[in-house]
């Protein structure tokens, strides 16, 4: 049977899928003996780029493409190159179940920088993820071995035990919680600060409302924040609320990290001569800064040197300013003295009204 729209349309019976209609390229295949029995016409493109001939639907699959698609769990990608086609280019194809019989197969063409580029982002990841799940589990071990360990010495024993001494496991007890609930904030912490809707967003209005957040405890500490901001540093294109999430998140690291009185400048600059308009903003501390043993470590998930700190805060806003097309970077020691990050996000488009001078 020739392709033509009446034998794909005809090819499924077009109450749960209309092929046609979808303008990605996917096609539906017969899961009992691998019949190619339609596509969209993207699909059709992509097969023939990659080699399957497409000219006669439904044919069979070819067979070691069939065989790829059933030896993996549905919904796992694959990729499959055609014997004989050059290995430049390939199917990268996952397939869903659709009803009893039929699967459906979402595909792309991939090139061979493509191929390995993702298989390296894909090493990358369970990297990561094996990384993080290390570190979540050692960091939730130890609370929870304590808590372990002081219900044991209470269960059946309480009779025997003098009230001090009960006392004692409980407030152990508490203490272990209290630091599971931390981590467990701080992780919660890190799964939602994403890059919400992005805006244009100002940086007098930003620099205002974290003068705001960080008020009360600064001005319980004696601290000082200053915001300057350079005559092209008008605004970021980015959340709000996620810039001052990372900016907030400096001053208090600065604060927290200071024995006495410090001050916190917050510093906005365009950067100069790049391609894409970027805006540069500093935030330096007088403060003790940081070790040079700690450095490489504090964008480390759960490093941390406080108590009660979950080591998630600069892993969070790196993240963050990173899925905004931006980074947070610590500063180089120099002459001056504590520490000193730079978070760069793209700019906003130019503010007309933008004030000419610095805003101190
Ligand atoms: P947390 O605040 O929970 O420790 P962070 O990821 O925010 O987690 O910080 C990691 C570590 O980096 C801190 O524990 C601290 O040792 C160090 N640090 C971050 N900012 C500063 C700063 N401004 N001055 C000194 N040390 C800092």
């Amino acid at each position: 049977m020739p392709v033509t729209e009446d034998a794909r349309a005809s090819a499924w019976d077009g109450r749960r899928v209309q092929l046609d209609r979808l303008g990605l390229a996917a096609a539906v295949v017969d899961w009992a003996d691998g019949t190619l029995v339609g596509a969209t016409d993207v699909g059709l493109r992509v097969l023939r780029r990659v080699g399957v001939a497409t000219h006669e639907l439904p044919r069979p699959l070819p067979p070691e493409l069939f065989d790829l698609l059933r030896s993996a769990p549905l919904g796992e990608p694959l990729e499959w190159n055609a014997p004989g086609v050059s290995e430049d280019v390939c199917l990268g194809c996952t397939g869903y179940p659709l009803g009893p019989d039929h699967v459906f197969v979402v595909m792309r063409e991939l090139s061979r920088q493509h191929r390995e580029l993702s298989r390296r982002l894909h090493r990358q990841r369970l990297e990561i993820t094996g990384r993080l799940v290390a570190s979540i589990v050692h960091d939730l071990r130890a609370p929870l071995a304590s808590m372990v360990f002081n219900a044991e010495a209470l269960s059946g024993r309480v009779a025997e035990l003098a009230p001090v001494q009960i006392e004692e496991v409980v407030d152990d007890l508490a203490v272990a919680a209290r630091r599971l609930r931390v981590t467990v904030d701080g992780l919660l912490g890190f799964a939602r600060l994403g890059p919400r809707d992005r805006v244009q967003a100002s940086i007098d209005e930003v620099f205002e409302r974290i003068s705001g957040l960080v008020r009360p405890i600064f001005r319980a500490r004696g601290h000082v924040l200053t915001v300057a901001r350079g005559p092209g540093a008008t605004s970021v294109a980015a959340s709000p609320l996620v810039v001052e999430q990372i900016l907030a998140n400096l001053a208090l690291n600065a604060s927290e990290a200071a024995g006495g009185p410090i001050t916190v400048a917050m510093e906005a600059r365009a950067v100069p001569g790049s391609a894409r308009p970027r805006i540069r903003i500093r935030v330096r501390d007088d403060g003790p800064g940081i070790a040079g043993e700690v450095r490489p470590h504090v964008f480390q998930p759960f490093f941390t040197t406080k108590d009660t700190g979950t080591g998630l805060g600069l892993t969070t806003a790196r993240e963050a300013a990173r899925e905004l097309g931006g980074d947070l970077r610590l500063e180089p020691v120099d002459a001056a003295p504590g520490a000193c990050f730079t978070l760069e996000l793209p700019a906003g488009p130019p503010d007309e009204r933008a004030s000419g001078g610095d805003r101190p």
